[in-house]
């Protein structure tokens, strides 16, 4: 479109200068013919006044009959005069009274006649000049005309120029100017709105594809700094634990230490409480602050964006099911830069982020609850099965110690059969708690089933897992159990060999507690007793 303008404007700025072209043309032929008509004057003029003089003198020499005199006056005239092609005096039977003929063609000459009366007879004086001559003779009047002619030439081209090109181009001129400035803007538009709908497209992706919350907020504020082009971009959680502040979890963009520098807080009660954050979530509707130096509201934190080149900023709420995430905040290094449409598709954004946050908890909360036993919280058989594949892989690959101790509750069935199936539960729980109290990070304590346990030690030789299970044993007899008091348990040792499985791995250490069992209980056992038995 604006290539049709930019032809069209050529095409008429071609017109317009050829129509100067002829107009200047037909101006200078104008002063030029003027110019020749008032020299031919000139020359008229001067032979009217030369024929004038010769009619009073040859009036007077014939007055005198003094013919001779006569044509020794004009010889003398001829001789003198520059450029005369003809000078003759005619008597009326055609006799010469003088003749002067040139032998050059009359092109560029002018002739003229004077009809003198004497005594009824009529002379005639003619007289013929070369007008060329006569215009070198006449060179200061042409030097005067020629610079006339070129300033008169001139001034009408400028006039002109200015008259078509203020009539005629200007109105055409500002109105492709507008044109362009629509255009551009609407070409402008048009990529935010395409590089929103590419971040709205890749923050889906990054939803679908974010193993945790905070690498999907983190992708999504990198999507929206890259793709729509914003200075910075942050995501902040409600804190809830009653204190209203706004807690940043994820930013992306060059002025980051901006957020460091200010409050963040929902509190209508703070000043922090009025910035485009807090007022987004208290309405929970988007807020839009189009320029940071012309908001009122924004007072208290002007200064301070201004220094990070912050002009204009927009929050969203990250809402899903009612319930109240957290905010989008986006700045922009220029004024009023946000589009309808693009606060739109960030909202959308927001909503979609909303959901992918609660996904994200969602599937974390399953495969909490998957890999965990219900009653005590400890990690179930099938993830302790999965722990315990990874550690023998590792232990075998890097030589690294890796023992198992397994126990089991001693008589517990009793507990049960004379406090209840409810109180052996309690048991099982505080029984969990006591083994977990022991546990270093990298130790893993799982349920074996009923009242049987497991604990995985990666990098402990043999002899420091029998020492924990001896702690252990003495903690748990000298524990005090709800309701029933002491209770004691039995445990059973083993320490990975090369080419172990988990299953053989495992059955030396069950076979050391049963040998515990059977040595009764409230004992120890390692598996280097089954060699003697
Ligand atoms: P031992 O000293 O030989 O281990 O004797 P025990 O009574 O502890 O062993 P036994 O295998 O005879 O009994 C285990 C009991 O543990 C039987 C079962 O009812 C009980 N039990 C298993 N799981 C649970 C549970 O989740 N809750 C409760 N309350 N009891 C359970
Ligand atoms: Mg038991
Ligand atoms: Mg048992």
């Amino acid at each position: 479109m604006n290539q049709a303008y930019n032809r069209q404007k050529n095409r008429l700025i071609i017109l317009i200068l050829l129509s100067l072209f002829l107009f200047i043309s037909s101006v200078a032929y104008f002063v030029y013919e003027t110019n020749q008509r008032f020299m031919m004057k000139q020359v008229s003029n001067k032979m009217e006044v030369e024929l004038n003089i010769l009619n009073e003198y040859i009036k007077d020499f014939l007055i005198r009959n003094d013919y001779a005199e006569a044509k020794n006056f004009l010889e003398k005239w001829v001789a003198n005069e520059n450029g005369i092609v003809q000078l003759t005096v005619v008597f009326p039977n055609n006799t010469e009274l003088f003749s002067y003929r040139k032998s050059e063609s009359t092109h560029n000459c002018q002739f003229a006649n004077k009809i003198l009366s004497l005594d009824g007879e009529e002379i005639t004086i003619t007289i013929g000049h070369n007008i060329q001559q006569i215009y070198e003779d006449l060179d200061d009047l042409k030097i005067i005309l020629a610079c006339f002619t070129f300033i008169l030439t001139g001034v009408l081209a400028v006039a002109l120029w200015l008259i078509l090109s203020r009539w005629i181009l200007g109105p055409i001129q500002g109105e492709i100017a507008r044109q362009t400035k629509i255009i551009r803007e609407y070409s402008e538009d048009l990529e935010v709105i395409n590089f929103s709908y590419k971040a709205l497209s890749s923050s889906n992706i990054a939803l679908a594809s974010s193993e945790n919350e905070e690498e999907l907020l983190k992708k999504v504020c990198d999507i929206i700094h890259i793709d729509c082009g914003y200075k910075l971009v942050w995501i902040g959680y409600c804190d809830e634990s009653g204190t209203k502040d706004i807690i940043v979890k994820a930013s992306t963009g060059d002025s980051q230490e901006y957020i460091d520098t200010i409050d963040l807080s929902w509190d209508k009660g703070k000043t922090a409480g009025s910035g485009p954050a807090g007022r987004c979530i208290n309405s929970r509707e988007p807020v839009v602050i189009d320029s940071i130096a012309n908001d009122s509201q924004f007072n208290p934190w002007k200064d301070r964006a201004l220094n990070y080149s912050l002009r204009s900023v927009a929050s969203f709420p990250i809402i899903y099911k009612e319930k109240m995430i957290g905010v989008l905040t986006v700045y922009g290094d220029r004024e009023k830069i946000f589009l309808d449409k693009e606060i739109a598709l960030l909202k959308e954004l927001c909503q979609n982020l909303g959901f992918g946050v609660f996904a994200l908890r969602d599937r974390k909360e399953v495969r909490r609850l998957s890999a965990l036993d219900n009653l005590t919280g400890l990690f179930n058989r099938h993830k302790i099965n999965q722990l315990f594949e990874h550690e023998i892989t590792r232990s075998a690959r890097y030589k690294n110690d890796l023992s198992l101790i397994i126990t089991d509750i001693d008589h517990f069935k009793d507990v049960n059969d004379t406090y209840g199936h409810n109180v052996g539960d309690k048991i099982l729980q505080e029984f969990s708690l006591l083994l977990q109290d022991e546990r270093r990070k990298t130790d893993y304590v799982g349920r074996w089933g009923g009242e049987e346990f497991i604990i995985i030690l990666p990098d402990i030789d043999l002899k420091q897992a029998i020492c924990l299970a001896k702690k252990l044993q003495k903690q748990i007899s000298q524990f005090d159990f709800t309701e029933i008091g002491k209770k004691t348990a039995s445990f059973g040792v083993a320490t990975f060999r090369e080419g172990d499985t988990p299953e053989s791995f495992v059955d030396r250490a069950d076979k050391a507690l049963y040998v515990a069992k059977e040595r009764g209980r409230n004992c120890v056992m390692d598996e280097t007793v089954l060699k003697k038995n």
